[in-house]
């Protein structure tokens, strides 16, 4: 396989890019100067090399805290949980760190802000039973989104005030 191919195969297989658009990217990459080709290499392989998850909240980060976390403007209490609908096992993993921080760091309330789909709502319940057995308010967010839409795609003032008018599960 040639190098052409190859990249080709592989900008395929990012979401949305499908083999035309994937070709057409690889001679794009050809005519323009090597430099500015390295520079897009050397991000990818930082992102891949330096980006974790955030060892308290999940969120995808450079240093072992992200920056909400070391930000100490924020409410410690005060836990909003988001999903990533396409990502089953990352959020069985951070039930257990969810679980442990509620219990651990005096979280008062969690507010749970995954998508208005019905992956979202089953996640939701989800971990409201999980955390039924402890001394912690669970709340959701409301239906201030359309059904279906994704949190990533509403607006600032929408998701505030789906926020402001959460409720108790
Ligand atoms: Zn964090």
């Amino acid at each position: 396989m040639s190098v052409i191919d190859d990249l080709t195969t592989e900008l395929s297989r990012l979401p949305g890019i499908g083999r035309k658009t994937a070709q057409r990217l690889t001679y794009h990459l050809l005519r323009q100067p090597a430099a500015q080709s390295r520079r897009l290499a050397e991000a990818l392989v930082a992102l891949t090399e330096r980006v974790q998850p955030c060892t308290r909240c999940h969120n995808l980060t450079e240093t072992p805290l992200c920056a909400l976390c070391t930000d100490p403007r924020r409410d410690g209490t005060l836990v909003c949980v988001v999903e990533e609908a396409s990502d089953i096992a990352s959020i069985d993993l951070a039930i257990g760190s969810l679980l442990a921080r509620v219990a651990a760091e005096g979280i008062g309330e969690v507010i749970l802000a995954t998508n208005p789909s019905l992956e979202g709502e089953a996640t939701a319940l989800y971990v409201q039973r999980q955390l039924a057995a402890q001394p912690v308010r669970v709340t959701r967010i409301a239906r201030g989104l359309p059904v279906g839409g994704d949190l990533e795609y509403a607006d600032g003032v929408t998701i505030a005030q789906a926020i402001a008018a959460r409720r108790d599960m």
